[in-house]
């Protein structure tokens, strides 16, 4: 494994819309291999290939529901959940939606208020080139909603109601 180079705005290649993965071979095996360890070394709960330079419909996160609600600290941390989607699509949305803050690993100046679905549903494929269907919800439904985004094209700013230059002491995860 090795870690990849995450690019940043204006890189081109965050704004074009990824091309399908066709084929799941040992190539592709190590690029999600490589993406699952730039995605914690940098650290991020999320990470797709556009951020890393490769245009292809590839997105791993990593998140343990619940890690940011502190109100029960006695409680044993939740297991981190490890996702691998690929050619995703979001197949149903919940009505709710909530307003949240985001970061992105290839927008490091900025944090923004974004208004995301509370749940989704997402089929994809595994790394296997398996269906699976997917649901999601609070912070995972979040974090799955920026990175199919990204196999768009799409940032959070353009979705953002407000975004600022994140203080000092502001931890945001970032995706
Ligand atoms: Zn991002």
């Amino acid at each position: 494994m090795a870690l990849r180079q995450i690019v940043n705005l204006p890189e081109p290649i965050l704004r074009r819309k990824a091309k399908p993965v066709k084929k799941f071979d040992k190539d592709l095996q190590t690029l999600i291999d490589d993406m699952i360890e730039t995605m914690r070394e940098a650290p991020g709960v999320g990470l797709a290939a556009p951020q890393i330079n490769v245009s292809q419909q590839l997105a791993v996160v990593e998140y343990a529901e619940g890690e940011d609600e502190d109100d029960n600290e006695d409680a044993p941390p939740k297991p981190k959940k490890l996702y691998v989607l690929i050619n995703p699509e979001i197949i149903k949305v919940s009505e709710e939606k909530v307003i949240g803050v985001e970061g992105c690993l290839s927008v490091p100046s900025l944090l923004g208020e974004v208004e995301r679905y509370e749940s989704v549903q997402v089929k994809a494929l595994n790394r296997h080139g398996n269906i699976v269907k997917l649901k999601a919800e609070g912070w995972t439904a979040r974090i799955f909603q920026h990175e199919i985004d990204h196999l768009n094209g799409v940032l959070f700013t353009d979705r953002a109601t407000s975004v600022w230059t994140p203080r000092v002491d502001e931890e945001v995860d970032l995706a």
